[in-house]
């Protein structure tokens, strides 16, 4: 084989060792610990950054799936954690010392802002938020000592995206390092390093693992700022993933192609059939004509995701019965599983912060019609204008 294989074949074919007796699938290795036959093994081991002596630092099972995910991302290397937010704060941590400034983007994921806005205060790093559909806005947050712009694109509720390229221009021109959570789109459909982007982040939890059973976050970037990262906040914080969460990933990272393509017809056959609904005042998802920077969208995303939201007027107690008449849509507040979810949430946006509710919809791999005859019965039984 001389041409690099294509992303699906990248995807599905396993490398096969020939330790593994010719095993498809590869053995689990969920040893805390590795030994060595004379003490020369041991300093041979110890010196080499890549070998194998514990498991809080290097375990085999954990390697598979992080050379699989630095090629899917077209990275050089990549770092699992025990859940997204392990990854990120390992990232944001190993980007900023005391002193420095970060700008963030103002609809990034929850626990990401506290982090970065009030967490990271107590080690002397100030942040400010910005709107990341503005990179004036971002510019204008920024101040010398901004080493760090912290991006999500598209953000997970209001589905706002920044331009990627635009933004490392405007960073590498100040010595600014950039991190993306790239979580919504996928390494199906957005490879930010490409962009130049340092550091892509990724909550596994979501679409790799696919299955909701199991947990993690990954790193993925240049080989040096990944070294750094294994030297320090993998070590010392210690989120690590564990082998069995590696094996449950790599699994449900096999058909996260597959599975992408369905939820994206999915998720758009819903976003389009919402918005011919006279009641539902605005859809956001950035695969609809209609989103606002879908040109932009278009142009550093090569599909979309299963996630959308809507609005249909400020009263929260018929949302509240709409959501219960839900009967394939459970409601919970993760994503990226196999199966449809709905969470009412309330956005807070724009200059006046006008607060809404919003429903959120993960559109699962169930059949279409079912999901929309499902939202449409719901609607009926919470009064929404008839259908
Ligand atoms: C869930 C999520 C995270 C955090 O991931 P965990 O695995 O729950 O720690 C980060 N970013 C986004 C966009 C998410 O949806």
């Amino acid at each position: 084989m001389s041409a690099p294989p294509r992303f699906h074949s990248l995807v599905a074919h396993d490398g096969h060792d020939p330790r593994h007796h010719g095993a498809v699938h590869p053995p689990l290795y969920d040893s805390s610990l590795f030994t060595f036959a004379s003490v020369a093994e041991m300093e041979r081991a110890d010196a080499d950054p890549d070998s194998f002596i514990y498991s809080r630092g290097n375990n085999p099972t954990v390697r598979e799936l992080e050379t699989r995910l630095a090629a899917m991302e077209g990275g050089e290397r990549a770092r699992c954690f025990a859940t997204g937010m392990g990854a990120i704060s390992a990232a944001v941590l190993s980007s900023v010392h005391a002193g420095d400034h970060i700008v963030c983007v103002d609809q990034a994921y929850g626990p990401a802002r506290e982090l970065i806005g009030s967490y990271a205060r107590r080690f002397g790093i100030t942040a400010d938020f910005a709107d990341g559909t503005d990179l004036g806005a971002i510019a204008e947050a920024a101040h010398p000592e901004t080493k760090l712009l912290y991006l999500e694109s598209p953000t997970s509720l209001l589905f706002e995206l920044q331009d990627l390229r635009a933004c490392v221009e405007w960073a590498r021109e100040r010595g600014i390092r950039t991190i993306v959570d790239n979580t919504w789109a996928s390494p199906c459909y957005q490879n930010p390093l490409a962009f130049g982007i340092d550091l892509v982040v990724h909550s596994l939890t979501k679409y790799a693992g696919g299955h909701s059973d199991s947990m993690g976050g990954v790193v993925i970037g240049r080989e040096a700022a990944i070294r750094k990262i294994d030297r320090s906040e993998l070590k010392l914080l210690g989120a690590v993933m564990q082998p069995h969460a590696a094996a449950s990933i790599a699994r449900g990272l096999r058909t996260l192609p597959l599975r992408m393509e369905r939820h994206e017809a999915s998720a758009l056959a819903i976003a389009s059939h919402l918005e011919e609904l006279p009641f539902v005042t605005c859809v956001r998802y950035p695969g609809l004509p209609s989103h606002p920077q879908h040109d932009l969208a278009r142009s550093q995303m090569s599909g979309f995701g299963s996630l959308l939201s809507f609005e249909a007027g400020d009263d929260r107690e018929r949302f509240v019965r709409f959501v219960d008449a839900l009967r394939f849509f459970r409601i919970g507040f993760s994503w990226g599983g196999y199966e449809s979810l709905v969470s009412l949430q309330t956005a807070s946006f724009g200059k006046a912060r006008r607060s809404v509710p919003v429903v959120r919809l993960h559109v699962g791999l169930e059949e279409p019609q079912d999901l929309i005859a499902d939202l449409d019965q719901a609607f009926r039984a919470a009064g929404f204008q008839s259908l």
